[in-house]
């Protein structure tokens, strides 16, 4: 098998119809592996899978809300019925929250929201899938690729957004403690760390003048980022290639966290 190769193998995108995770689905399809997207929204997943089926590779969907276990249970089940195993869990869902305002005033209910989202959403998804990985080393077919997809807010001081920054260092410990308690079954964890990207989720942001006059000057690249730039990782960490690779974080980013 080449080392970037996906054939007969595949993957659980969460929040796989729109923005990253359509990027992160989109690469895996065009390496050849099967994919099974999640989302609350039967339009945009509908959406997604002609983009997706359009490289040839099988692709399904599945209405699901990663907050609700028996949601996640239920789709986790359907990935498996559609495609027999599932070797890559990318726990991508995620969301922002609501306007920047001081931890003073930041209420409990925005924090437990977030939090239910970002970080038990990906709990759920990657514990189903670290089930059947390990069920499946135990009949002797090892391996597995645990993938989450963190912040660059998950190291900065993420001032007037705390919950979210919180959420995602949250996933980044995670992402470590997995790699080191899966190892044996050759399941490999890591986190995947975005830059600005421009997607559903950030659009309020690059349609502002202001904020693109401060932020664009601090990315070395000089752009922001598109789904499209999560294709290459995606694959790379589904694929042979990434074998010895665990516990990684890896900052997609165009160089804005090593601008001095
Ligand atoms: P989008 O808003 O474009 O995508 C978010 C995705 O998550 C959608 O597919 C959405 O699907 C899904 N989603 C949200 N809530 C739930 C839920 N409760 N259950 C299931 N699916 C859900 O944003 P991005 O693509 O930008 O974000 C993807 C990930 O990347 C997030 O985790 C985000 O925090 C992270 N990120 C993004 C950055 C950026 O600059 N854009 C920077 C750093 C990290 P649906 O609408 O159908 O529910």
């Amino acid at each position: 098998m080449g080392a970037f190769e996906l054939g007969g193998k595949v993957a659980v995108v969460t929040g796989g119809n729109g923005g990253i995770g359509l990027g992160l689905a989109h690469g895996l399809a065009q390496a050849g592996c099967a994919v099974h997207i999640w989302g609350r929204n039967a339009e945009k997943n509908d959406r997604a899978l002609r983009v997706l089926r359009a490289t040839g590779a099988p692709a399904e969907a599945a209405l699901c809300d990663v907050t609700d276990p028996r949601s996640v249970e239920a789709a986790f089940a359907a990935a498996l019925s559609t495609f027999g195993r599932v070797d890559g869990c990318f726990a991508n869902a995620g969301v922002y929250g609501t306007t920047p305002r001081s931890f003073l005033e930041r209420s409990i209910e925005e924090w437990r929201e977030i939090l239910a989202i970002n970080l038990e959403g990906a709990v759920l998804a990657l514990q189903a899938a670290a089930r059947h990985m390990v069920e499946r080393s135990k009949r002797g077919d090892a391996g597995g690729r645990l993938v989450v997809t963190s912040s660059l807010a998950s190291l900065y001081g993420t001032a007037r957004n705390e919950h979210y920054g919180a959420s995602k260092a949250a996933l980044n410990a995670l992402a470590r403690a997995l790699a080191v308690e899966f190892a044996r079954y050759e399941i490999t964890a890591n986190a995947i760390l975005p830059g600005w990207i421009e997607t559903e989720m950030t659009q309020a942001l690059v349609d502002n003048q202001r904020f693109v006059d401060a932020v664009k000057p601090r990315i070395p690249m000089r752009r922001f980022g598109r789904p499209d730039d999560f294709a290459g990782i995606a694959v790379f960490l589904a694929a042979p290639a990434s074998d010895f690779i665990t516990g990684a974080t890896i900052a997609v980013d165009g160089g804005y966290s090593v601008q001095a």
